[in-house]
């Protein structure tokens, strides 16, 4: 019945596993959503949005406030190219729907999210993907300019990168515009742990280096831990800007009105609150407590620079891998991790390796840390 070219897609590793982390009562450290709520003032924001009336569409574009509040942040123009989405799902949805045509190529680098091969296959194009190989993550410039044809369209990138925790550098972006201009190709940057950085590393917008090659994504999601709320958007020169909101109107038409209100109030003030200095620091005291953790139970963790992702090379347990190790790892610890087979396209480059989210209150790590070390 399903359309051939979802059909081998099957259902998301995130509910897949999500359900059955539900179901033998296991600490879900798998599907990347917060065990906690963003902040009350946004919250409240919301409610007051609601209360003054925020209740129907708002502009297909998105909401006035919002898109000022995106364009202050990112530098964009706030009526010509910036377009508020539902979620970046719905933002990398409506970029492929508005720039692909069918037979195109879409290059991205291995592992990759789980949405960009099923989004590129929903508009008739084809993913190939360029590795990153544990444990730097790193990318061979040669093997990246080989993988370019004369159908390649776009390059798929994200930085900071889930599931590597990778945060690319100025000079592979560089190296990365260089290949894609050679190439006449256009970069979609899905952004959205742009605020979630370690170590004093730095996020660098491949935006900020060629902006009229690149549709700039980002959302509430993460930076506001509001995965629920599914506000996105997307920033990009207008013609870029024109073709995904062409899609977009189509897609959903508009984002939920009193939650664009609401993060427009969230951008506005995250600075002066000193929002996103608190946010870092919290997650840096999560990723400790994890990775001290994966570290004290034999699972060998590969620090991220960025996200709240965390890759580990489980092959220390010898009790298989992918998959098997996943289920067995809910079923006999009671910790639930992603196996990420479907974030690559050659699954034997995924070999050895599991990815635990860090997206959760201290106590909730050190329960799941107390498991794994029992
Ligand atoms: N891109 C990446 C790399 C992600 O990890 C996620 C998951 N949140 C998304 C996009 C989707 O973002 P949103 O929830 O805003 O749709
Ligand atoms: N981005 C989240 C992750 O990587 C999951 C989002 C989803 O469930 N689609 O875990």
């Amino acid at each position: 019945m399903a359309r051939r070219a979802l059909e081998s897609f099957g259902t998301s590793v995130f509910t897949v596993y999500s359900q059955l982390a539900r179901r033998h009562d296991a600490i879900n450290l798998g599907q990347g959503f917060p065990d906690f709520d963003g902040p009350t003032w946004i919250q409240d924001a919301a409610r007051d949005a609601m209360r003054r009336g925020h209740n129907q569409y708002a502009p297909s574009p998105g909401a006035t406030r919002l898109r000022e509040a995106v364009a202050a942040t990112t530098g964009y123009d706030a009526e010509r190219e910036v377009t508020i989405t539902s979620g970046a799902t719905e933002a990398i949805a409506a970029a492929l729907c508005g720039l692909l045509e069918p037979g195109d190529e879409v290059l991205t680098f291995e592992p990759f999210y789980d949405s960009y091969p099923a989004c590129a296959a929903m508009n008739g194009a084809t993913l190939k993907a360029v590795p990153l190989r544990a444990p730097a993550f790193t990318f061979d410039r040669d093997e990246l300019e080989r993988a370019f044809t004369e159908r390649t369209r776009l390059f798929l990138l994200n930085t900071p990168h889930n599931p590597t925790g990778r945060v690319f550098r100025e000079k592979e972006l560089t190296d990365l515009l260089a290949c894609c201009a050679r190439h006449d190709c256009i970069v979609v940057s899905d952004e959205v742990y742009e605020h979630l950085l370690f170590d004093g590393h730095r996020h660098v917008s491949p935006a900020s280096l060629d902006r009229d090659r690149v549709v700039r994504i980002s959302s509430a999601a993460k930076t506001f831990s509001l995965t629920g709320w599914k506000v996105g958007w997307a920033c990009a020169p207008e013609p870029l800007s024109a073709a995904i909101r062409n899609a977009h109107q189509f897609l959903v038409f508009c984002a939920p009105a009193p939650l664009q209100d609401a993060i427009a109030c969230a951008l506005e003030q995250a600075e002066e609150r000193g929002y996103y200095d608190a946010f870092r620091s919290e997650y840096a005291e999560r990723r400790a407590v994890l990775l001290d953790g994966l570290a004290a139970a034999g699972l060998a963790p590969i620090a991220p620079e960025g996200t709240y992702f965390a890759m580990a090379d489980v092959r220390g347990w010898d009790w298989g891998d992918g998959d098997a190790f996943a289920q067995r790892l809910i079923e006999e610890v009671g910790v639930a991790a992603i196996p990420p087979g479907s974030f690559y396209e050659h699954e034997e480059h995924a070999a050895g390796l599991i990815r635990f989210a860090f997206c959760k209150q201290t106590p909730t790590i050190e329960a799941a840390v107390r498991r794994l070390t029992r």
